[in-house]
């Protein structure tokens, strides 16, 4: 049975990680998982659990009411900032010391303390940008 729980959770993972650019809401990760029977209790369960572990990220989503999860790398995803493209949905990771100096401009200007944890910087990557002109 246990065996078994592990089975589903790498197969949500393997999921998620073939989709980088990509959110997804448990309703969507249930349905694409059908053929392993994970039920959408346990997809909620896991990736509660993932996003504690810092492999994927909780979104609000946009004009709505539900959470969305992306894939983003593993435990090091806790202690770094996160740049999210608007145009192609990739994300980018900040170096531990760039996000360091960012997270100190914040805290000595206006003494706040940014949780890398729930923060995920929207933006326009390099591609996009030059795509664009
Ligand atoms: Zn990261
Ligand atoms: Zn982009």
């Amino acid at each position: 049975m246990r065996q078994y729980s592990t089975v589903k959770r790498r197969a949500l993972t393997d999921f998620l990680k073939q989709h980088p650019k990509r959110q997804f809401s448990v309703e969507e990760i249930t349905e694409a998982l059908a053929d392993t029977g994970i039920s959408r209790s346990a997809v909620y369960r896991n990736v509660e659990k993932l996003t504690e572990d810092g492999v994927i990220r909780r979104f609000s989503e946009e004009g709505g009411n539900r959470f969305l999860y992306q894939y983003v790398g593993g435990a090091p995803c806790l202690f770094h900032l996160h740049l999210k493209c608007l145009a192609c949905g990739r994300i980018i990771h900040m170096k531990e010391a760039e996000s360091r100096e960012l997270s100190a401009a914040a805290l000595r200007y206006y003494d706040f303390r940014i949780h890398p944890k729930q923060t995920i910087l929207y933006g326009t990557c390099a591609d996009c940008s030059a795509k664009k002109g």
